[in-house]
């Protein structure tokens, strides 16, 4: 069956379009939605549950969580992959909530790493717990981790994150390298007031501990129901400071997507993630699945698919592919853009909004 992707059974769909895997290898192929995005990128959020709380994504005291019988074991969780690997999927980023919580984490990881057209098995954290897990994540096959970092500053992160584990955080990333990891990636958060003053450290605690800092624009997604547009601090301005300060920076080409990449004049490579005053949704190859198996092909969605359900029911792999065919091959959102048109924007949703659906906090969908 790998490699092979067969006809919708849907007939009322449009006609299933295929697209070559990005790096070649063995001839298998990823079903295109309605704009010829491929079905490539899949996050696979592993719990809702966190041990920070940034202001930007979990600002409440409270939390309607998802019923515990409802996520998905790691038997379950393997099985929605197989059925994702065999219609295109290459990339696999495990997310959360924190995802290091999620307990013996890395036999899900040894689970995954081994299987036919994975060709990228990466990890996103906030690094709390990385020091004492990182190097059992390294021999069950994790290829990668990317670190949320917004701050170095000890009493900011406490503000910004409602814990003291800063230092915790650091140690996290020092565990990287003796592990054996490579091409780590520190993800910031960029907020103007907040922290839009630490752009030149980060790159210099970047070049430190050998991570590509990446800065990502505000959104205004899940739980950040403080958001607004002047709150956002734009790739413009971001290049702008950062340029100021060392020189002129050169547009790296071969960027990996969704990151635009610049050179330092001393050859130093950055990246800055535009998702809100330039959004990629026309190349956006990502989707994402809930811990407890909803699956969303847009981040502002708000209808997932349950694929929890057929599969306690007993759905064949033919069936949950066919699923997974019928609603990528459909797929035309472009949520990012369509926010972007909107002339009096605020916050995307209100805490009841959240309370009401938590499938539309970042937490649970994984950012
Ligand atoms: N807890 C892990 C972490 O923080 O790395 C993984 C889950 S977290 C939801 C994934 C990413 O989403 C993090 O890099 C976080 O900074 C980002 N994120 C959350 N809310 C965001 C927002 N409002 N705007 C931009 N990025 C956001
Ligand atoms: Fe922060 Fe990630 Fe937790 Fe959200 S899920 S509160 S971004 S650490």
């Amino acid at each position: 069956m790998r490699g092979h992707v067969p006809d919708s059974p849907d007939s009322h769909g449009p006609p299933t379009k295929i697209a070559p895997r990005k790096s070649g290898g063995p001839p298998q192929m990823s079903i295109c939605d309605r704009f010829d995005r491929p079905l490539r990128n899949l996050r696979l959020s592993v719990t809702d549950r966190c041990n920070l709380r940034c202001s930007y994504c979990m600002p409440e005291e409270n939390y309607t969580w998802l019923p515990r019988e409802d996520i998905l074991d790691f038997e379950e969780i393997s099985s929605l992959v197989d059925r994702f690997l065999e219609l295109g999927v290459s990339r696999l980023r495990l997310t959360g909530g924190e995802p290091l919580l999620r307990k013996n984490l890395h036999r899900l990881v040894a689970m995954l790493s081994p299987k036919p057209g994975l060709e990228d098995l990466a990890l996103t954290t906030n690094a709390v717990l990385l020091a004492e897990q990182a190097q059992e994540l390294k021999d069950a096959g994790l290829g990668r981790v990317t670190v949320s970092l917004d701050t170095l500053r000890r009493d900011r992160f406490e503000k910004l994150t409602r814990r003291p584990d800063l230092d915790q955080v650091l140690r996290g990333i020092d565990a990287l390298e003796p592990a054996g990891f490579e091409g780590t990636k520190i993800d910031t958060v960029v907020i103007r007031n907040v922290n839009d003053d630490e752009l030149i450290d980060l790159i210099e605690y970047g070049k430190r501990v050998q991570a590509e800092v990446r800065f990502i624009e505000y959104m205004d997604v899940g739980g950040a129901t403080d958001w607004s547009f002047e709150r956002v601090v734009s790739r413009r301005e971001m290049l702008d400071t950062i340029a100021e300060h060392y020189g002129e920076l050169q547009s790296v080409e071969s960027g990996s997507a969704p990151a635009d990449r610049y050179r330092l004049p001393d050859g130093t490579v950055i990246g800055v993630i535009s998702s809100t005053t330039e959004p990629f949704c026309g190349s956006c190859d990502r989707s994402r699945l809930t811990a407890d198996g909803r699956w969303y092909q847009c981040l502002y969605g708000r209808e997932g698919v349950n694929l929890c359900k057929p599969l306690r029911d007993g759905a064949s792999n033919e069936e949950l592919q066919s699923i997974l065919r019928s609603t990528w091959t459909q797929r035309d959102a472009r949520g990012a853009e369509d926010r972007l048109r909107q002339a009096a924007r605020g916050a995307y949703l209100m805490p009841e909004d959240l309370r009401a659906d938590p499938h539309m906090e970042m937490h649970t969908r994984g950012g």
